[in-house]
């Protein structure tokens, strides 16, 4: 009884708990009773209603490297949902984060390795070392095909994932040693292939805020905060999971689309399934508790109470005709067999244990009746008994009661202990009265305990062949919870669309995002009173517009901007409308993000190298169907390195094919904008302000061009830096600015009017090559070997070759930096 107090704490504090319970009838054991071990409960494999979160999964996940390749499977062993997956092993890290599972299992001899690829990724779930063999291959495959029942594991679509299979083999193994009961409510395997999906990596899932918040504690300020107004618990881990995996089909994508915009506009329809809803059971964790014997008889009445309402969902559902809609419907199971069962068998508001009894309902079993009938006039004979007692022995405050120790009995204050009869025998002396007991009470006390033990067992009984028999409908069951989930997800994403005007996005397989008036999902939600969002356009695309640099003071708005139209097309290819006036949207394959600066000290990795990392990573994988969000890159170096860097990057976005993805990039390094002077597809954009003597008003408008002023310092005074730190820095950046300048006032970098192509020029001679070859060149000179008349050829060549940099015109040997278009010098 004390069990359901500390278990959840201790499951809570990543323990695992081995619960040990007496296995025979204490009655009728010879000696010790036996006891044994009957569920091992671990954070992903709880059951318990009050450790697990109603609106999340709770996965127990397996990681395997073999071959080179990462198996992945997770089961939740609460809703019988059961997944495998393979990813390369670099990805591990963003497979595990798209499924936050609560437990990994892994391989002994493998758990540095596997830590070590996640700690990049964030927390680690608890980790459960297993032996290797649990991961064995023909292990696998055969733990699975005999729980499956099947001859091969060709039907779930897995049957060439070598390594998920061996992942998946040990969930299985893993719940069957610590559940230690009926797992057939897991009854199929998902390959849960990239294949169909966007990818986002940790990184992007993190930057984006989608389910969590980057200053972390409760899920406030995120995506999924703000649309999620599902009305059930399957509703609400379905939606979560449409959000972690946006698709990126075309088809798939319409469909969910068009199945919302059908319920935005039937709002009749829409409000009486919202009814239907109301009060809705958990449908995936009730047939779970069913199929796993842990359900009471309440769990029962809820599961009637819900299935009930089937055919009233189908008949809301009949003229609603989109595909998906349709497929819903037709996927609902009315299971009238399973109601009208319970609703023979149970009595209306069932007591909540078991250990209760009174809940089969009269008329549902004749044996069940007669004991009832025997124990009720039992007492009734013992009620009448009092009445009596009194009368014959004449004592008025006689009292007939019960306890557990000495059962039935006839109570008499000491006042009247003279008129006590002789038949009544002594039982129990309390301070003030004396207890008796009599052989015809005895004996009728005998009937009703007996009755009523009988009862009990035979009420228990009758109710386990109730529930295994309702277990045969597991499947169909939890199929009609994955089309009420879906449902409600849908719904949910219709009602969001309505109340904060979201418009129905136009899905294509083009290239161009375009979108008119958009907005970003969530800042528009927590703005303060009197506050509004000023919405922005975007149009970007991989021919003309593919690399919009956003320049602009800080707290101008240039973050909020380019995630907006990260969200915007998350949300479209999750299926949801989205905060725009309009929106046309080229379906992308993937969206990037590097944002602000982040250090990973658990992993060893410093704050620019957690930066460069995730620049990798997006120039390794980008394609030219992804949408890359830059927010500052190389802002955790030397103004120059960071500079080059981003620079370089820019460049490389735009000229190597591979990776040609539409590209958002704000930035404070104004020097960047004259990347569009040399690069066709770059295109500037400024979040516009307004300056006021010495204040200065964000206007919050993307406007063409760039921006030369970042008004740090401005931002310094409003967040309350002492005076005197503002003025002094307000005489440093005047001293930074007249050295930026040649002695005639002029920026250096935008020499007098030697127009745009000069200034190109200029810039482009910045970033010339030839220093980075010399050095190279030098850094191969072995000076203990090379002979001097080498050494002074060697010099003479190099001072060739800075000459030939600046004039080439004059002609000479070519060299690397030959395809450099050359700058006139500085002059200074
Ligand atoms: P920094 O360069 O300092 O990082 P930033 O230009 O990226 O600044 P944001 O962080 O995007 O600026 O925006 C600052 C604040 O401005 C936001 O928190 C939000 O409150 C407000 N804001 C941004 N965009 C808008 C908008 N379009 N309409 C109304 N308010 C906005």
């Amino acid at each position: 009884h004390a069990l359901d107090g500390y278990l959840a704490k201790m499951i809570r504090a990543g323990y695992r708990v081995a619960i040990c319970e007496q296995v025979e009838d204490p009655k009728l054991a010879k000696g010790i009773v036996k006891r044994d071990v009957v569920q091992v409960v671990t954070p992903g494999t709880t059951m318990a209603d009050d450790i697990l979160e109603n609106r999340s999964n709770n996965f127990l996940s397996a990681a395997v490297v073999r071959d080179g390749v990462c198996g992945f499977a997770s089961a939740d062993v609460s809703t019988g949902e059961f997944i495998v997956t393979e990813c390369e092993i670099e990805k591990l890290g963003d497979t595990l984060v798209s499924i936050s599972p609560s437990e990994l299992v892994v391989e002994t001899d493998q758990v540095e390795e596997i830590e070590a690829l996640l700690i990049k990724t964030g927390p680690l779930p608890v980790i459960t070392k297993q032996d290797a063999w649990i991961f064995g291959k023909s292990f696998g495959q055969d733990i699975l095909k005999d729980h499956f029942k099947t001859a091969s594991l060709k039907g779930f679509g897995c049957e060439g994932l070598d390594a998920g299979i061996m992942a998946a083999g040990a969930v299985l193994h893993y719940l069957k040693e610590t559940q230690k009961t009926d797992l057939s409510h897991i009854s199929r395997l998902v390959h849960y292939g990239e294949d169909g999906y966007m990818h986002l990596d940790a990184a992007t899932r993190r930057n984006l805020e989608i389910t969590a918040s980057l200053m972390g504690g409760d899920s406030g300020g995120t995506l999924i905060s703000i649309i999620d107004r599902t009305s059930t618990a399957m509703g609400a881990r379905t939606l979560k999971s449409w959000i972690r995996r946006p698709l990126n089909r075309l088809d798939p994508i319409r469909e969910r689309l068009d199945a919302v915009e059908v319920l935005l506009d039937r709002k009749d329809q829409r409000d009486a399934i919202l009814s239907l809803f109301r009060g809705m059971g958990d449908l995936e964790r009730l047939i779970t508790k069913v199929v796993t014997h842990r359900a009471m008889p309440r769990d029962l009445a809820a599961l009637k109470q819900s299935l009930e309402r089937i055919p009233d969902f189908k008949k809301q559902l009949e003229d609603l005709h989109t595909s998906l809609l349709s497929e819903l419907n037709g996927g609902l199971e009315p299971t009238e067999e399973v109601t009208d069962r319970i609703a023979g068998a149970l009595v209306d508001d069932p007591p909540p244990q078991l250990s209760d009894g009174g809940f089969i309902r009269e008329g549902y079993d004749t044996r069940l009746d007669e004991l009832r009938a025997a124990a009720l006039s039992g007492k009734d004979w013992i009620v009448g008994l009092q009445s009596e007692e009194r009368k014959q022995t004449g004592i008025p405050s006689l009292k007939v009661g019960y306890n557990k120790i000495f059962g039935y009995y006839i109570e008499v204050t000491n006042p009247h202990l003279e008129k006590v009869p002789a038949s009544y025998i002594r039982k129990q002396t309390l301070v003030n009265a004396e207890r008796y007991i009599t052989p015809d009470l005895k004996e009728m006390e005998e009937k009703i305990l007996h009755a009523e033990e009988e009862m009990t067992a035979l009420e228990y009984s009758l109710f386990d062949a109730l529930r295994s028999h309702i277990a045969g409908y597991a499947s169909q069951i939890q199929m009609t919870a994955r089309m009420l989930g879906r449902l409600d997800a849908l719904i949910s994403l219709a009602g969001t669309a309505e109340q904060y005007r979201y418009t129905k996005p136009e899905m294509d397989e083009g290239d161009r995002i375009l979108i008119e008036d958009g907005r970003h999902p969530v800042v528009e939600r927590k703005l303060g009173p009197g506050e509004s969002f000023i919405p922005n356009a975007t149009d970007i695309d991989t021919e003309n517009q593919q690399i919009l640099i956003i320049t602009g003071p800080n707290m101008a708005g240039k973050s909020t901007y380019i995630r907006q139209v990260g969200l915007i097309v998350l949300l479209a290819q999750m299926g949801s409308f989205v905060p725009a006036a309009s929106a046309r949207i080229g379906v992308v394959d993937r969206i990037f993000t590097r944002v602000g600066a982040q250090d990973n000290v658990a992993s060893g990795e410093s704050t620019f190298l957690v930066e460069m990392n995730e620049t990798a990573n997006i120039l390794n994988n980008a394609t030219p169907r992804s949408l890359i969000l830059l927010d500052e890159i190389g802002r955790g170096t030397s103004t120059f390195d960071g500079l080059s860097i981003a620079w370089a990057v820019a460049e490389y976005l735009h000229d190597e094919s591979r990776v040609r993805a539409k590209t958002l990039f704000a930035t404070h390094y104004h020097e960047l904008t004259e990347l569009a002077l040399v690069l066709p597809r770059v295109k500037n954009y400024n979040v516009a302000v307004k300056e006021w003597g010495e204040h200065i008003i964000f206007l919050r408008k993307i406007v063409s061009g760039g921006c030369d002023h970042s008004y740090g310092i401005h931002v310094a005074r409003l967040a309350g830096l002492p005076s005197g730190v503002i003025a002094r820095a307000r005489e440093v950046l005047h001293n930074l600015e007249a050295n930026e300048l040649t002695p005639g006032e002029i920026p250096k970098l935008a020499q007098g009017n030697l127009g745009p192509s000069l200034v190109a020029e200029t810039q482009l001679k910045l970033f010339s090559p030839v220093e980075r070859s010399l050095k190279e060149d030098l850094e191969g000179i072995d000076v203990e070997r090379i002979t001097p008349l080498d050494a002074l050829k060697k010099l003479a060549e190099m001072k060739q070759r800075i000459s030939d940099e600046s004039n080439p015109e004059e002609g000479s040997s070519p060299s690397e930096g030959e395809n450099t278009p050359a700058p006139e010098p500085f002059v200074e």
